[in-house]
């Protein structure tokens, strides 16, 4: 993500590099292009303006730090600023649970309203929010408001069916305000707590849309009201958002889309230009693609630093420590076999597609953008495929694993009996190498994946 504007910010540090004195020329040139870059991602002008001059007045007044390069100097201090431009004093940054005012609800269920243009992800987030209170042990309901398109609320259904939350809807002859009423109505009785308003949405911001939210936030006075915004839009989202913000009591901003934005712009104004917090990011379209936003995150992946807390938070809270260290005492001994591997693959799946997780690590998003991810991700799959198809005994003993078995596997899991002969053969080599390892000083780690 931001690959772009990231890109040609490394070039413009790339320039000061090397020298040992950061003179005022120097300092110009690179926030030349630094403003350069920002522009061209679609930043707010008056927001570049601001933020150039912060830095510029940062990087004459402070000397340069001992053992530090002026490039980095003036990196650290363009990183900073983009961190309080992206932050602010409300809730950015807290976990997931604290990014929406759940517990202030005294008297459930707790309203959450979602706003925001025809496209920007509204629906998509109401199944990603629904699935996250869900697992939290909330009872979440699904309200359809949009009555404007047809397709609205079977989506919506289509969404809920998917998180196995239920979905409120009415359809003949009530008015979207109705529908949130009586959602709230129904949570109430049937004791759940959380109530998802799916509202409309038009492509361009109107007043009838304006004063049907409107009349839903009176009816209905939501603890939270998100605005749903496209991270693609660039410019366009901060006019939306003043026009939304000017309408409605937005309490933050949700950003979706934040996977494909090759700009970066909306991210880097919204806040500055609204004063109001981005609480949540979209970053994709799976109902598990969702994350609180981290300014100082957001900022790295700017920057094109890479994200590495982001990849260790992920990390950590998909292996599961203890599994981990069986693994690992498994692993030593060259005692390993294929049900240890599924196990380790599905704990590998667990952390997100290869492409998110290779994007964070820094320095290698920006070098890795041509490469076709389908590739690792497939051979993974056929590897899966081949395990699965081994009966239990198999798995634990590959040795039993002859040549009629083989072709027995290699039908089952639609391969060539080549492909197999290939696994196992990289399997046996795996196994040796880490009982040759074990037996020496080298500590193994995770051993490479076959195939
Ligand atoms: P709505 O009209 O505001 O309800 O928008 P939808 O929820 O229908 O989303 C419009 C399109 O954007 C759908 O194709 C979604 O799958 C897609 N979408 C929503 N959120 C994200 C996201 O975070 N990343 C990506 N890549 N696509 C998203």
């Amino acid at each position: 993500m931001f690959e772009a504007l990231a890109e040609k910010l490394q070039n413009a540090f790339a320039k000061l590099r090397g020298n040992q004195k950061l003179t005022e020329a120097d300092v110009d040139a690179a926030l030349r292009e630094v403003r350069m870059a920002l522009l061209e991602a679609d930043v707010n002008f008056k927001v570049v303006k601001n933020f150039i001059a912060r830095v510029k007045e940062r990087a004459m007044g402070e000397n340069i730090l001992e053992g530090l390069q002026p490039a980095h100097m003036v990196i650290k201090f363009v990183h900073e600023e983009m961190i309080a431009t992206l932050s602010g004093t409300d809730a950015e940054g807290k976990p997931l649970t604290e990014a929406i005012p759940l517990a202030m609800a005294s008297k459930p269920p707790t309203v959450l309203m979602l706003c925001g243009l025809q496209g920007a992800g509204k629906t998509t987030l109401a199944g990603k929010l629904a699935a996250h209170l869900k697992k939290l042990g909330r009872q979440p309901l699904l309200a359809a408001c949009d009555l404007q398109r047809p397709a609205a609320v079977k989506q919506l259904e289509v969404v809920g069916g998917q998180v196995k939350v239920p979905v409120f809807s009415q359809t003949t002859g009530k008015t979207p305000v109705q529908v949130a009423t009586e959602a709230v109505e129904f949570a109430k009785q049937n004791r759940l707590d959380v109530v998802i308003l799916d509202t409309a949405g038009r492509l361009h911001v109107d007043e009838a849309l304006m004063e049907e939210l409107q009349a839903i936030q009176a009816q209905t006075q939501p603890d939270e009201i998100l605005l749903v915004l496209d991270a693609m839009t660039g410019q366009d989202a901060v006019n939306v958002a003043t026009q939304f913000n000017d309408a409605l009591s937005v309490g933050g901003f949700v950003l979706t889309k934040v996977d494909g934005d090759a700009r970066g712009g909306a991210a880097i104004s919204v806040r500055a230009v609204v004063g109001k917090p981005i609480k949540l990011v979209g970053i994709g379209e799976k109902m598990d693609a969702l994350e609180v936003f981290h300014p100082e995150r957001m900022a790295s992946r700017i920057l094109g630093m890479g994200d590495v807390l982001t990849l260790i938070e992920k990390a950590e809270a998909a292996v599961d420590e203890k599994q981990a260290a069986e693994m690992e005492k498994k692993l030593r001994g060259g005692k390993f076999d294929f049900e240890d591997f599924l196990s380790m693959q599905q704990q590998m799946k667990r952390l997100g597609p290869l492409e998110q997780l290779f994007k964070l690590l820094p320095g290698v998003g920006t070098q890795l953008k041509d490469v076709d991810w389908s590739v690792p991700e497939k051979e993974m799959a056929k590897v899966e495929a081949i395990i699965r198809s081994m009966t239990a005994k198999e798995r634990r003993s590959p040795e039993l694993i002859n040549g009629s078995r083989r072709k027995r596997i290699a039908t089952g899991a639609g391969v060539s009996v080549q492909e197999i002969n290939q696994l196992l053969n990289q399997f046996e080599q795996m196994r040796r190498m880490m009982r040759a390892m074990s037996s020496g000083k080298g500590m193994p780690g995770m051993p490479p994946m076959p195939g």
